[in-house]
């Protein structure tokens, strides 16, 4: 604040005695003085109340030395008062230069006074902000503006603050006043209620979730062991109230079967972590019944301090079971519908294939008829190979396929597969390249399913590669295992399809003319009998039109399987005459059978139903019954138990010729009498040795699953 500097003022002075003259010229002098005096004081009071005074320099009279006497004292209290506000507050040029600021504002820039004195305020606001503040200072001189700036320190901080511009006149000019209020701590507490607030909304969320969700969830608390809250959906579930759930441990829910299992999992184990994931158990319902659901605990750590608890869910899987089952029994379904439907699809077959033998032994040689006959087999093969994959994939799938497992030569397997594909390659024009092993090696297995394996590979390389491609089977052995390769140069495989190539019923093109009329079962069948030989099977190939490659991966039979029993018939057998009585209620199918064993050189007679046989029996005394088990009426159970009390059928070997093969089946045959059990359609080698030697057990009789 500028100042005057000290004002002088004269003391008074006695007035001189004398005559009247002087004495009047005295008060004259006296007069004038006290006027300058007067004067003077007024002129002082002036000074001091435009603040132009600092201090006043009074002659002392006793002393005649001059006295200053200052007036610092009077303003003070606004000097502290301002050095002590909270907020800074500057005295500004009218183009913001700093001609004044408190001790806030240099704590507030970080600068020492006598730098920020002379400097533009804009110096310590951040460039964006700089037109702000041109605005304020423009629009100060009308009246006090205020707005919110960024201070920017030299040591790289900034600081929010409030500026409050106001114009202040002094000494006539204009300046202007800036008030700065530091907003750190305001935009703090801003900062902790926006988060309070954020906190609060997600609480309320999590919660309206935790509610209504359909997810049954609980919290328990790991201190008490119990529930301490839970939600209305794990209320429906367990059929407990929430006030009875506060009252019980977690695994008092579970099903007494799965506590042990999972009981424990609710509390912390080492590390203090628990985790537990989708664990099927069964709850325990309030009213006894029981219930699937999936079961997931984890550890919910607080964020207040609280204690950890413990996050329970579970869904519930009533239904997702119910539609589990109902799946799984159209499948089963599915299985037994296929297996029936080969089963009566073959029945038909083997008289048909039994009649086309007949006329190739027995029609004359007309070239028309040979045709005929010829087309007809043809298409029975065609058919056989068909139903036969069908039959063979539904009792695998089923688990009910009868392995005869025994030591078996690999290049014997390999040489009956080429054997049975040859005629399709051949038909096609393919070249076909066996390399074998220099050391044959056994396997053990059941050489004609493992043969079966090989000749679908073969099978499919020849129907899927155009005439004239190559074909190449190369077998080589490692260490316990024979890995056999087939490998075509045919229309290959696309890459999206070679992962489920070997699923039931894939095929990648389902018209006619590609799928070679097959059912796409044949790759899968090969998977399961390689399989059920503990061996793998995998497709390779690099795309449509690069040919296609199938690895099968065989272990080796160790020392105790290469001593099993060759149950493989050897030899010639001698063919003895029987007398034998073939009953079916085909007739077709008892009288091509019989045809054939007539022409075999046995005696032969046929009855259609039980209670025509037994009047037969009783006139033919067979040695031999051939009985089919499906007739209507008197079915081939009862017609062999009512033989049986005849005197004639004590003494007769009766046969089971059956499509059903199963071990079951096997004991209901013999618990009804029967002496054997054959499964249709009848190998002919096996029947010829049955009937040579019927006190002994045929090989199929003897297999082991
Ligand atoms: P099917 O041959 O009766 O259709 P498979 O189970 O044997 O049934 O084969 C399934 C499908 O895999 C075939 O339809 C065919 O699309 C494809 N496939 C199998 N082998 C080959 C191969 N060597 N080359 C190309 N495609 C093949």
């Amino acid at each position: 604040m500028p100042k005057a500097g000290p004002h002088r003022v004269q003391p008074a002075t006695p007035a001189p005695g004398g005559d009247t003259d002087r004495r009047l010229a005295a008060l004259e002098e006296v007069h004038r003085a006290l006027q300058r005096r007067l004067e003077e004081a007024e002129e002082t009071l002036l000074a001091i109340r435009s603040g132009r005074v600092d201090a006043f320099v009074i002659d002392d009279p006793a002393t005649g030395e001059p006295r200053v006497y200052s007036l610092e004292g009077a303003d003070r209290p606004y000097r502290t008062f301002v050095e002590h506000m909270q907020q800074g507050a500057a005295v500004l040029s009218t183009t913001g230069t700093v001609l004044f600021g408190n001790a806030r504002v240099s704590e507030m820039l970080q600068c020492p006074l006598d730098q920020v004195r002379g400097k533009p305020l804009a110096t310590w606001v951040s460039e964006e902000e700089h037109s702000a503040l041109r605005e304020m200072l423009e629009k100060a001189h009308q009246g006090a503006v205020s707005g919110e700036l960024r201070l920017a320190r030299s040591d790289g901080t900034t600081v929010p603050v409030e500026v409050i511009v106001s114009p202040l006149p002094l000494d006539g000019g204009s300046t202007l006043c800036a008030i700065l209020t530091d907003l750190t701590v305001q935009r703090q507490h801003e900062a902790l209620l926006h988060a309070q607030h954020a906190l609060r909304a997600s609480e309320e969320r999590f919660r309206a979730v935790f509610e209504q969700s359909s997810v049954g969830l609980a919290e328990i608390d790991l201190g008490s062991r119990r529930y301490v809250r839970v939600n209305a959906a794990f209320s429906a579930i367990t059929g407990y109230t929430n006030a009875e759930l506060a009252a019980c441990a977690p695994e008092d829910l579970l099903h007494p079967a799965d506590r042990a299992e999972v009981g424990h999992h609710w509390y912390p184990v080492r590390g203090g972590t628990i985790e537990l994931r989708n664990a099927r158990v069964r709850v325990l319902r309030k009213d006894g019944s029981e219930i699937p659901v999936d079961l997931s605990v984890g550890l919910l750590k607080q964020s207040n301090g609280s204690p950890p608890v413990a996050l329970q869910s579970i869904v519930d899987l009533t239904q997702q079971e119910k539609a589990e089952a109902m799946l799984r029994e159209a499948d089963r379904r599915k299985d037994e519908f296929l297996a029936t439907l080969a089963h009566e699809l073959r029945n038909p077959l083997a008289p048909i294939s039994s009649a086309v033998e007949i006329l190739r032994r027995k029609a004359p040689p007309i070239p028309e008829l040979q045709w005929s006959r010829d087309v007809i087999e043809r298409q029975i093969k065609q058919m056989t190979r068909l139903v036969d994959e069908l039959l063979d994939l539904s009792r695998v799938t089923r688990g009910q396929i009868t392995l005869r497992r025994e030591p078996v030569s690999l290049a014997d397997v390999i040489r009956d597969a080429v054997e049975t594909s040859a005629p399709l390659i051949q038909e096609r024009g393919h070249h076909l390249d066996v390399v074998l092993p220099e050391q044959d090696a056994i396997l053990h297995g059941d050489g004609t399913r493992l043969a079966q394996v090989f000749s679908n590979l073969l099978n499919n390389a020849a129907k899927y590669t155009d005439p004239g491609g190559r074909i190449e089977l190369r077998a080589t052995l490692r260490e316990n295992a024979a890995v056999v390769l087939v490998r075509d140069n045919g229309i290959g495989i696309p890459a999206t399809v070679l992962p489920r190539i070997f699923d039931m019923f894939t095929q990648v093109d389902r018209t006619l003319e590609r799928s070679q009329s097959g059912l796409g079962i044949g790759l899968a069948l090969a998977r399961r009998l390689t399989e059920l030989h503990r061996g793998r099977i995998e497709a390779r190939s690099a795309g449509q039109g690069e040919g296609s490659e199938f690895v099968v991966n065989l272990p080796l039979a160790d020392a105790s399987e290469r001593e099993g029993p060759d149950l493989r018939p050897h030899g010639t057998m001698e063919v003895v005459s029987r007398r034998i009585l073939v009953i079916d209620d085909s007739r077709d199918s008892a009288d091509t059978l019989a045809m054939m064993l007539a022409l075999a050189g046995h005696s032969v007679r046929t009855a259609y139903d039980g209670a025509n046989a037994l009047q037969v029996g009783c006139a033919f005394n067979p040695e031999i019954v051939l009985l089919d088990l499906g007739m209507p009426k008197v079915d081939g159970h009862e017609t062999c138990r009512r033989m049986r009390q005849q005197p004639w059928g004590a003494q007769s070997v009766i046969i089971a010729l059956t499509g059903w093969g199963q071990p079951e089946d096997r004991r209901r045959t013999q618990d009804s009498g029967f002496d054997h059990h054959l499964v249709k359609p009848v190998d002919p080698y096996e029947l010829t040795a049955l009937l040579a030697n019927p006190a002994q057990r045929s090989a199929t009789e003897t297999s082991v699953t």
